[in-house]
Parts: C-alpha cells; structure tokens; sequence
C-alpha cells in the first residue's frame, strides 16, 4: 500500500467519487486504502449535536472540538505512528501542484472536514501537538464543507502515485510541472485532423518532433502570458 487516506466529515456520502473510476481501481488493487468516517459517531447526546453558537458572538455556527478530539484520537491513537492532518479552510496555504506532489510521499493522510462556519479553532491546535497539520486553502472562494476540498486534494494526489495513471509519462507532462517550466500546457487535438472546418495545426501531423516541441513551447508560453500571467512571474 503506498497511501492510506482517512476522512472524517458529517457527510460520508459526498466521499463516495472516491470509489470511482482511476482511484477506485487504486483502491482495488490496495495500491490506496480508503477510511471514511462519520464525525457523529463520536458525539454523546441524542440529537448527535456536533456544532454551538460562536463565543464573541457573529453568525453560523461552529463545529464543536469534543466530537472531534474523539475521533482524532479513535482514528489515529496518540501510541501509534501519526498521519499528517489536512484541514481544508480558506485560510489555509494554496492547494498547488508542488503541494500535491509534497503530499503524494506522505504515507498517511487524515482529512478533517469543517462544516457551517468551520471547526473550532483549538481542534488545530491540540492535534499539532502530536500530528502535522496542515490547513490547506483550495482557493480564494468559500464552499460549504471541506469535503469538495478532500476530492480535488486526494484526486490530484492518488494520480502522483506511481502506477496509478495508465500511463506514468502524463502526469509528468502536464501543466505546472517541470516538463513545462511550471507553466500551462499546450491545446491538445486528436483525429479526425479536419472537424467542422477547423483543422489541427499543421506542425503537429509533420512527424517532427523538434518543431513539435518548439510549437508547443511557444503556445504553453501564450496561454500562461494571457490567462495566468502571474506564473511567468514565478
Ligand atoms: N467562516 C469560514 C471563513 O470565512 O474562513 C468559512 C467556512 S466554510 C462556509 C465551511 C467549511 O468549508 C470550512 O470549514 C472548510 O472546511 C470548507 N471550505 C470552504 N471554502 C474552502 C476553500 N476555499 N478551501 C478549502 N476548504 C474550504
């Protein structure tokens, strides 16, 4: 097994994509193993109540740290080898390809899903002691829980593993990567070479593999200059 991932949310469900497709067959195969665990488990009351109101007052609610610190604990006893917490917020750093690359050599992952207005702030706090964690921002909007935040992070991950892909070359061709200095990939186009009028570049049917290059080069270096200017700077 090369990755094991533990997600802990209100809303096992939404974690059901995991099972599909690429990573499914990942999770078949054992190359990742898949943990999803429903936060009220671990509440003691009858409504299961895993959030309250807010001290210092505002709107929404926060989720409480006591259902949390029990499944922290039930899901990776303090005695044994840790996993690195990823709390999905934005507040956290920037969900990027070099990040996704930095967590496909972890061997443990444990996802803490916030809902409402995120989960109490000592939660973070008390598991650092005895865990990394890590708050990881998947960009500069808000959704409503961290568990859309877990598909795009684990999916971006699992496909780094090596044999996880078809083919292992893509994942090292592809935007924000080396192979393009960090930059965007070029448009792609497959057959037929003429489709309702527009035909493929011609460079590409020519066999030549420097001009190939040389062309792709410069349409990678377009694209990032007009739609991502700040990773040239970069
Ligand atoms: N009050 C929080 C704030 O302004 O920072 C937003 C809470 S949001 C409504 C509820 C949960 O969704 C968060 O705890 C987090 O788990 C998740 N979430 C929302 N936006 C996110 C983002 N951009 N990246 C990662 N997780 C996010």
């Amino acid at each position: 097994q090369d990755l094991a991932v533990d997600v802990i949310t209100i809303f096992p469900n939404y974690l059901a994509p995991l099972r599909e497709s690429l990573l499914g067959k990942a999770l078949e195969r054992g190359q990742v193993r898949l943990g999803v665990h429903d936060l009220r488990a671990w509440t003691t009351d009858v409504h299961r109540t895993v959030d309250d109101t807010p001290y210092g007052g505002g709107p929404g609610m926060v989720m409480l740290p006591e259902p949390w610190g029990r499944a922290l604990d039930a899901v990776a006893p303090a005695e044994r080898a840790q996993p690195r917490l990823i709390i999905p917020t934005p507040t956290g750093r920037p969900f990027t390809q070099a990040v996704a690359a930095q967590l496909a050599a972890e061997p443990w992952l444990l996802f803490a899903c916030g809902r409402y207005e995120g989960i109490d702030a000592r939660v973070a706090e008390y598991a650092g002691g005895r865990m990394v964690v890590d708050e990881i921002s998947l960009g500069d909007y808000v959704l409503c829980g961290g568990e859309v935040a877990v598909l795009a992070i684990v999916e971006a991950v699992a496909r780094l593993i090596p044999g996880v892909l078809g083919n292992a070359l893509s994942a090292s061709e592809d935007s924000f990567t080396a192979a393009v200095d960090g930059l965007l990939e070029a448009p792609a186009y497959t057959k037929p070479a003429l489709w309702r009028g527009l035909a493929v570049p011609e460079v590409l049917l020519s066999g030549h593999h420097a001009r190939i290059r040389q062309w792709r080069r410069e349409r990678s270096l377009d694209r990032t200059r007009k739609r991502r200017p700040d990773l040239l700077d970069s």
